[in-house]
């Protein structure tokens, strides 16, 4: 039977990273990809391009494994939310101090560049051979490739990045005091897209996030370097007037464009063809614990997908690879267990705030950023950070432009929501926001600190 030293399951951008850490520790990386090499193709994997919001976690890694320079050139810097009213007025919202971005990067492009770049240091990756079953007694894989052939493969070690439905872990599944937990929200999301202006130009600000919230749905858009915009639509799967349900034929979908996101209408020529053709996807929630049994790992969304609404599932799956590396240096490669036992230890509790707060965050971009109190209350933690910058950090910027754990970002934004909510509780806040005893503010949550 065939050995491999390491098995890498799963070549998302999760898998790909993290076979080029291994590959440049000298162990032999071989993985395997259910789907074809698209790499000779125009990406597109049918209405699922999906952008992706890179940021500073995820920045983080790939400049370790020498990547950053590499995937700089594919991205375009978002500074802030561009949020458009029913009536197509915007307000811009940006995401921290002035220069700093996320960054938006179409997954499709980003993939291709992770696998030329783990091919060039040696990895092998195998094509179209989807993992079927995994023994976890003997760390052996059965694995199909085209033709129906199946092939058993024994290995050393085994990570599974294979995604919210992962093979590796529906084989831990069957093992006892194994905790699993998955929730599929109520809503789904459409692939859609603005393309450029008839002179070749963005139709709409091409540095920010632009979304269209709308309560209990909303519509968003990220630039792309062709000058098009990547459009994701989010919507409940059914009840109410609008949902993926309700929206029959033409005429209803031009109904609810005109009537709630009628400036995006007017730039989406294709909208009717991409609505009917592009697949309805769902949004699913995972955790699960351990993530290890002995030799055999999981990482990224196989050990916890999260909801999309914080733009962090990627760049904490990035972490996730740092993070292990940094263990590997330390403890050697050839201590997996000890390893894989401090990485699960360690990276729990994050994961599932930063879950958490994805989840939380869905509310806030449907609802709240449409509030004018949230654009003050925005603005009052935007100057509480420039005049205290140690000492008050809005949330979003501990997630998305710092390393903090995320569990204590979690613990330290929730004491700062609630002095939040006293003080937006005040009636004049709207004129009063600017004239306030910002001092009094650090005063309190050093308070609630304390305790
Ligand atoms: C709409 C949407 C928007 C998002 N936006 C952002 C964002 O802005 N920022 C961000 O950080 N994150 C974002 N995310 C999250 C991000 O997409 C994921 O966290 C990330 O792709 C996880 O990568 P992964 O490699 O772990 O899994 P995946 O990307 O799912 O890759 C898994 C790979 O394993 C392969 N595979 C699966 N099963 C098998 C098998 N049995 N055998 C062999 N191969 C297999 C799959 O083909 C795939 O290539 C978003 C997610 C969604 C749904």
């Amino acid at each position: 039977m065939k050995k491999n030293e390491i098995s890498i399951l799963g070549s998302g951008l999760i898998g790909s990273l993290l076979s080029i850490y291994l590959r440049k520790r000298d162990l032999n990386v071989t993985v395997y990809e259910k789907r074809a090499d698209n790499r000779n193709q125009e990406y597109k994997e049918e209405g699922r391009s999906i952008n992706m919001a890179l940021s500073d976690r995820g920045w983080k890694a790939l400049e370790k494994a020498g990547l950053k320079d590499k995937v700089l050139p594919l991205t375009i810097p978002m500074y802030g939310r561009k949020i458009h009213n029913e009536h197509g007025d915007t307000s811009f919202i940006p995401y921290g101090k002035e220069g700093q971005a996320i960054y938006s990067i179409s997954r499709g492009r980003f993939n291709q560049l992770l696998i030329n770049e783990a091919e060039k240091v040696g990895v092998k990756i195998n094509f179209e051979h989807r993992i079927e079953d995994i023994d976890l007694r003997f760390n052996e894989l059965t694995v199909s490739s085209p033709g129906n052939l199946l092939e058993k493969i024994s290995s050393e070690v085994i990570i599974g990045s294979d995604g919210a439905y992962s093979s590796l872990r529906n084989a831990m599944l069957k093992q006892v005091r194994f905790n699993y937990k998955q929730q599929y929200i109520s809503h789904g999301y459409k692939e859609l897209s603005i393309p450029p202006t008839e002179s070749g130009d963005f139709a709409m600000d091409p540095n920010a996030l632009h979304i269209w919230p709308r309560g209990s749905f909303m519509l968003i858009a990220l630039p792309n370097p062709d000058k098009s915009f990547t459009c994701t639509l989010f919507l409940p799967f059914e009840g109410g007037r609008v949902s993926f349900e309700n929206i029959r034929d033409e005429k209803d979908l031009k109904g609810i464009f005109k009537t709630y996101f009628d400036d995006a209408y007017q730039l989406m020529p294709q909208l009717a063809d991409q609505y009917f053709t592009n697949p309805t996807s769902a949004l699913i929630d995972i955790e699960c614990y351990p993530w290890m049994l002995n030799k055999a790992l999981l990482i990224g969304d196989a050990s916890h997908a999260m909801v999309p609404f914080y733009g962090q599932g990627m760049n904490c799956g990035f972490e996730d690879c740092y993070i292990l590396d940094n263990l590997i240096e330390k403890l050697g490669t050839t201590a997996w267990e000890l390893v894989f036992a401090k990485f699960q230890k360690i990276r729990k509790p994050d994961t599932d705030a930063i879950s958490q707060l994805a989840m939380e965050n869905f509310e806030e971009m449907k609802e709240q950023v449409a509030d004018p109190k949230f654009i003050i209350r925005k603005k009052i933690e935007a100057k509480l950070h420039q005049l205290f910058p140690k000492d008050w950090i809005p949330l979003y910027t501990m997630v998305t432009f710092s390393d903090m754990p995320y569990s204590e970002a979690y613990a330290l934004g929730k004491l700062q929501e609630k002095i939040m909510d006293r003080v937006m509780a005040d009636p004049l806040i709207t004129e009063n926001w600017d004239k306030m005893d910002y001092e009094d503010i650090i005063d309190q949550l050093d308070k609630a600190k304390a305790v």
